[in-house]
């Protein structure tokens, strides 16, 4: 049982994880940022997930610098966008978001997207970085079965993390399985369905007979699926409310219940059909 904001998940490296995590993707540059990350922080946040594409890594790095926290326990990753893949520029791209975030090393530097005829060269340049000791640990975001069965298939070292959509709309029973069977944790971005996974009557069933939230109930399913999950909150009660959920259970019949949801309803692209 997960019972802890500050309890991790392990990496295949050893490398801990903390299962929850803060989103900042659509947060605005700037202050909006500055101030969600620092509100988060208090809320005891550890791990901030971001991305080039997010555009916002230097307001992460900035408030995460200035914390008196120390920074072995912050967790943070960025991804590579898709314009900048291949492995020249994949390099370039990762000295980029380190100028930004100005920090001595990422914790976890991801694919965003699985680019086809470039995603592999990608591949082999977070290999080197992880190599070089710039990076702690190495993953990708959006790939399928497929995409992942390529980069195992002749990779130096294995994905560690494979960042997707995940909700009870959109569960992806064979990718949770693929994954857990080679050691690549999931982690699920929009985990709250963008907020609409939380009007549905099974979901607010659940959460009346725990005393807990829709949104607290749809997290803790992610927790106890094994799924690393990074929900995104401008506002500090609900940051508050998404990280009080290490005090209650799911029964078995719960899970079976939020799992029979899935509709394989998505609410971003389709990495199959994505046009990169
Ligand atoms: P989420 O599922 O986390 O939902 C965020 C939305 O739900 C916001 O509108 C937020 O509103 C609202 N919300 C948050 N908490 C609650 C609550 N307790 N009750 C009601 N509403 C709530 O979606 P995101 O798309 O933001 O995904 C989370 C993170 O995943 C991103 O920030 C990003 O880091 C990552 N991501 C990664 C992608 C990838 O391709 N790798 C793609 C998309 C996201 P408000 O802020 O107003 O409180």
């Amino acid at each position: 049982m997960v019972d802890s904001i500050l309890d991790c998940a392990t990496l295949p490296n050893g490398v801990k994880i903390p299962w929850l995590g803060f989103g900042v993707f659509k947060i605005p540059p700037g202050q909006e940022t500055q101030a969600a990350v620092q509100e988060a922080l208090e809320a005891g946040y550890r791990s901030f997930d971001t991305a080039s594409f997010y555009a916002n890594e230097e307001d992460v790095g900035k408030v995460l610098r200035a914390c008196r926290i120390p920074r072995k326990e912050l967790f943070i990753t960025t991804k590579v966008w898709n314009s900048d893949q291949g492995f020249d520029s994949t390099l370039k791209a990762f000295d980029e978001s380190m100028g930004k975030l100005d920090l001595d090393y990422i914790d976890l530097f991801l694919i965003h997207w699985p680019v086809a005829g470039r995603y592999k060269d990608t591949w082999v340049a977070l290999e080197k970085l992880y190599e070089q000791g710039l990076v702690n640990a190495i993953g990708v975001s959006n790939f399928l079965v497929a995409h992942l069965e390529d980069v195992l298939d002749g990779c130096q070292v294995n994905p560690m993390v494979n960042q997707v959509e995940f909700h009870p709309r959109l569960l992806q029973p064979e990718l949770l399985e693929f994954c857990k069977n080679h050691d690549i944790k999931l982690e699920a971005w929009s985990p709250l369905m963008s907020g609409r996974a939380l009007s549905e009557a099974t979901i607010t069933r659940i959460a009346e007979a725990h005393g807990k939230t829709a949104a607290q109930v749809v997290l803790r399913w992610d927790l106890q699926h094994g799924v690393v999950t990074i929900p995104k909150s401008v506002h500090r009660e609900r940051m508050e409310e998404n990280a009080a959920i290490f005090d209650f259970e799911l029964t078995l019949e719960e899970m079976s219940d939020i799992d029979a949801l899935d509709r394989g309803q998505r609410v971003g692209p389709d990495p199959a059909t994505f046009d990169f």
